[in-house]
């Protein structure tokens, strides 16, 4: 059971799990990741974020630029507005999926089965089964749901 962070080319960080690091590998091959959030196919391992720090962490307090990926954010941009930008393309990924609540395990495998059409579920899962589903092969992108973007969406 592997979890790792990916980031895809517009900046979106997420978190994927799989069976095994062959498994990311494969899935990554075939296309098969996207992006949640914006549904770009251009997903890619992050470096953890631990590795990232230990170049710069006792001599340089402020790292040279272009010596980690960062997101593709404005430099200037505040926190406030990148946090805006982060609801806004929640709200939009909610507004296109199902939420098919605590039956999000048993519909994610029965679409694997094909005993459903294929659509964009969301939902909620226990650790226990999204090792479940990876080690069955299906992907599943675990995200969290800010409680704003839930409150405005009732
Ligand atoms: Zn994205």
């Amino acid at each position: 059971m592997k979890v790792f962070d990916l980031g895809c080319a517009q900046g979106h960080v997420f978190e994927g799990w799989f069976a095994s690091e062959d498994d990311y590998a494969q899935q990554r091959q075939r296309a098969l990741l996207t992006c949640p959030m914006c549904g770009d196919g251009q997903v890619e391992k992050k470096l953890s974020a631990p590795r990232l720090n230990l170049r710069s962490a006792a001599h340089e307090p402020h790292a040279a630029p272009g010596s980690a990926p960062e997101p593709a954010q404005a430099p200037d941009a505040t926190e406030q507005q990148m946090h805006a930008a982060y609801l806004h393309v929640m709200r939009e990924w909610m507004a296109k999926t199902e939420d098919v609540g605590q039956r999000f395990a048993s519909e994610a495998r029965a679409m694997h089965l094909g005993d459903v059409p294929e659509r964009a579920i969301r939902g909620q899962a226990s650790a226990q089964e999204a090792q479940e589903l990876a080690e069955e092969g299906i992907q599943v992108l675990r995200i969290g749901i800010p409680d704003s973007i839930k409150q405005t969406l009732q």
